[in-house]
């Protein structure tokens, strides 16, 4: 008999009795206690069959009818393995009896007891749903015997083949459960949602009145309880926790990943005496322990209780290891989703704290520049002052004593409009506008910038703008300072010869404006570095003439906000060439 719902036997929990028992007596069957019914108005006739039965060896319990109305209401009280039943009973038709029996009795093999020469009849019987037919006269105890056991068999076969249908649709039921508990097993994110749902879809599945779902905590030495439904109060508080070391098959199943199932209370009494106190006020007969495995490893159980003994068979113990199986994956993705989260939380936490440090840099350093700045200009203004003489005539060691002052003063103030610049850049506080520039007026502002250092250093200095219609995609304002950047370099870093600037443009969707110079140019090795901030490659500050190793790294992150890039082709001694690519801009030339 099965413990679970849409497993119950469609014939209820009381097998017909006998049939269970198919071994024959000489008679060939020996039930332990048939059940028979005899119908017959004729008392000699009903002595006739129960001695009969009696003297073929077959312990059955006869009951006796002599009226129609007597038979039905037997029929529809007791449990019968066979009636037997006169064709020619008065108050009624025999065929009609027949069925009204075989209806009452929920299918129970009749045998019709005829009159000799009736063969017609006994068809008729026999299509109405009798299962034999005996013509009274000369009724052997062998045939009677005989008859028995072929209703008996009979009756046993439409069993089992309502047996097989019922466990089929059993089986099919406990299927769509099992997706059904998966399918929200599935969606569940926490430990919580995961016990939610064993206590109730998990245990409606198997109709347990007891839950508990556990999982190993070896840190504290404990089992802990997810959730747990059915007990008392008090019961629930203590079995939120169980240590480790205790006797007790939540924790044998952890150890050995078995299940562990026992019918009733003192079964488990049996195998764990130390429980037979803490199982007091608990109102659980069956219980059925299960492994919760994760990559091969039990860290947990689920319990389910029943109040009634039960024994779970081999499809019960299937079915719950299979949602054991289940929960246990869920928990593992739970866990699994947490972990991702908590990690997320901590990712995201960590981004807003570099971004607060971040602004707090920023902000630091535009107050210092600020600072730095103001006094710096004033430096510079004094200095300027007592230049032109203001306080009273120079000397010439005190001109050459405030041209010092002049250029330290400079270079201070480039530095740190540089880092101020930078340090803008790099916290997105630079807000690039694109808009179609026209490159040929854009270079000959820069050419205007760069002609007074280039004539100082007697190098010349070569423009090419391209066709006059070229337009580039970009920052007007940063895109020349990106160029002005490179240019300054080129002058800085070359002691004589040319600086070249043009504009190149192909087929492409994208313009080059490139400055070469005939200089120093830059080791092969420190190629890839020079963008980086602060590198410099090149010896002495008075050569490098004030910078501090960021224009080239502010001009290509400029270019690259404005969707292009910056690249460079350098040898040493041979000159370098900076290369700046940006998007055309939408008046294309012809
Ligand atoms: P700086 O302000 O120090 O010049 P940059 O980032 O503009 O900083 O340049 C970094 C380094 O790259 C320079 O110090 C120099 O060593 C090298 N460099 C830049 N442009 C040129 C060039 N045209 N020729 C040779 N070296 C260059």
């Amino acid at each position: 008999m099965s413990v679970f719902p849409g497993v119950a036997s469609e014939l209820g929990d009381a097998p017909p009795v006998g049939v269970d028992h198919p071994d024959a007596t000489s008679a060939g069957v020996q039930p332990a206690t048939l059940r028979v019914l005899v119908v017959d108005d004729d008392d000699v006739d009903r002595m006739t069959v129960t001695r009969g039965l009696r003297r073929a060896g077959i312990p059955a319990a006869v009951d006796e009818a002599a009226t129609t109305a007597e038979a039905l209401r037997l029929v529809a009280t007791h449990r019968y393995d066979c009636v037997f039943l006169d064709y020619n009973i008065p108050g009624g038709n025999g065929a009609t009896l027949l069925c009204g029996i075989k209806g009452a009795g929920m299918g129970v093999p009749v045998v019709m007891l005829t009159g000799q020469g009736d063969e017609k009849v006994a068809v008729e019987l026999m299509k109405a749903g009798a299962t034999d037919y005996l013509p009274k006269a000369g009724l052997s105890p062998e045939r009677l015997a005989q008859s028995l056991r072929y209703a008996v068999e009979l009756a046993r076969a439409s069993d089992a083949a309502k047996r097989s249908d019922a466990d089929r649709r059993a089986s099919a039921e406990r299927t769509s459960r099992l997706q059904l508990v998966t399918e929200r097993l599935s969606a569940a994110l926490s430990e919580g949602d995961v016990a939610a749902l064993f206590l109730g879809e998990v245990r409606a599945a198997v109709a347990a009145d007891t839950a508990w779902l556990a999982v190993v905590d070896t840190r504290r030495g404990v089992m802990r309880a997810l959730g747990s439904a059915g007990y008392v109060a008090e019961t629930a508080r203590r079995f939120e926790e169980l240590p480790l070391d205790a006797k007790m098959p939540a924790n044998d199943v952890v150890h050995d990943a078995h299940p562990r199932t026992y019918p009733s209370r003192a079964a488990l009494v049996a195998a764990y005496p130390d429980l037979r106190d803490a199982l007091d006020g608990i109102d659980q007969e069956a219980v059925a322990i299960l492994p919760l495995v994760a990559g091969g490893t039990p860290f947990g159980v689920m319990s389910l209780g029943f109040r009634v003994e039960r024994v779970l068979d081999e499809a019960d113990l299937a079915f719950t290891l299979a949602l054991a199986r289940q929960c246990a994956q869920a928990l593992e993705r739970a866990r699994l989703y947490e972990a991702e989260r908590s990690s997320r939380a901590a990712a995201e936490a960590a981004r807003r704290e570099a971004e607060d440090a971040n602004r707090t840099k920023s902000e630091f350093l535009a107050r210092m520049s600020h600072d730095l700045r103001t006094p710096l200009n004033a430096i510079g203004g004094y200095a300027e002052l007592i230049e032109i003489g203001v306080h009273g005539p120079v000397t010439a060691g005190q001109r050459e004593s405030l041209a010092r002052v002049r250029r330290a003063q400079q270079h201070l103030l480039t530095l740190i409009n540089d880092i101020l610049s930078f340090a803008r850049l790099e916290a997105g506080q630079v807000q690039i506008v694109t808009s179609d520039v026209l490159v040929a007026p854009l270079l000959a502002e820069l050419g205007t910038l760069l002609q007074p250092q280039a004539e100082t250093r007697g190098l010349s200095l070569l423009i090419d703008a391209g066709p006059p219609e070229l337009m580039i995609r970009a920052d007007r304002e940063r895109v020349l300072q990106v160029l002005l950047n490179l240019g300054t370099n080129a002058l800085k870093f070359t002691p004589h010869g040319e600086i070249r600037i043009e504009a190149l443009a192909d087929d492409t969707e994208l313009v080059s404006l490139r400055v070469s110079d005939s200089g120093i140019g830059i080791p092969l090795e420190r190629l890839t570095s020079i963008f980086d901030p602060f590198t410099q490659v090149h010896g002495t500050a008075a050569e490098r003439e004030g910078g501090v190793g960021l224009g080239l790294a502010i001009s290509r992150e400029l270019a690259q906000r404005m969707g292009g890039a910056l690249s460079v082709e350098s040898a040493e001694q041979q000159g370098s060439r900076f290369t700046v690519l940006l998007p055309r801009g939408a008046a294309r030339s012809t």
